[in-house]
């Protein structure tokens, strides 16, 4: 039957590779919706207007033809055509990803687009900042991962082969970014299983929400 899991948090709090593993596990699918956000923000990039200009962000968001894939194994994301796993995850779309987030026409267009994913699937896990609380809240099950800033940044430079210190400039700065924007701010829901990652192995987190899931 139906079964939807949102996992929130900020990132390098596990919930990839997290998700990932718990949607194969439970033989779901799996949506990132932080690569749809990295994908219109290469558009935006692309098309070269001013970031700030939220009405230009708009308009580029309103015209890319946006594709993700929701396969836990490995998901294509295409923006007109053009494959963009790579590109997503590099500097350029990493530094200007919360600007592009916080466009309220963003929000709205991605959230719908993700109501109607989840909608297809039926069974899936849905990672982000705002699933729990605006996309979908009436899911099954709602996480919360969270995890210092020091564990925070060293699997996240680990992921990207990046510095340190680099890295947790980053996430502090995105953070930032994201728990104070005006439209769909990283919050818990209220109902979210709080799960401090840590100290916790990747296979006990998972184990812990299949736990909660059959409760
Ligand atoms: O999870 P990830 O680091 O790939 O997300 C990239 C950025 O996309 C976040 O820093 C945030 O600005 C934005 N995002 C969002 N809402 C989501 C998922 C991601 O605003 N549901």
């Amino acid at each position: 039957g139906r079964c939807v899991v949102a996992v929130d948090g900020p990132s390098g709090s596990g919930k990839s590779t997290v998700s990932r593993r718990l949607a194969a596990g439970l033989g779901a699918r799996y949506l990132d919706t932080g690569a749809m956000y990295r994908a219109l923000t290469w558009a935006v990039l692309r098309s070269g207007v001013d970031l700030t200009d939220a009405g230009s962000v708009a308009k580029v968001a309103g015209e890319v033809d946006l594709r993700i894939g929701t396969d836990p194994q490995g998901y294509a994301v295409t923006a007109d055509g053009v494959h963009v796993e790579k590109e997503i995850r590099g500097p350029e779309v990493t530094g200007a990803v919360s600007a592009v987030a916080a466009v309220p026409a963003v929000r709205e267009l991605l959230v719908a687009r993700q109501r109607q994913l989840i909608e297809a699937a039926g069974r899936i896990v849905v990672e982000g900042r705002d699933i729990g609380s605006v996309v979908a809240p009436d899911a099954d099950l709602k996480v919360y991962l969270t995890a210092s800033e020091t564990a925070r940044a060293q699997r996240r430079s680990a992921e990207d082969a990046a510095d340190v210190a680099a890295t947790a400039a980053d996430l502090a700065r995105r953070d930032k970014l994201d728990s104070t924007r005006k439209v769909n701010p990283l919050q818990q829901a209220p109902d979210a299983v709080v799960l401090d990652t840590t100290e916790l192995g990747i296979d006990e987190v998972v184990a812990r929400l299949r736990e909660l899931l059959t409760e």
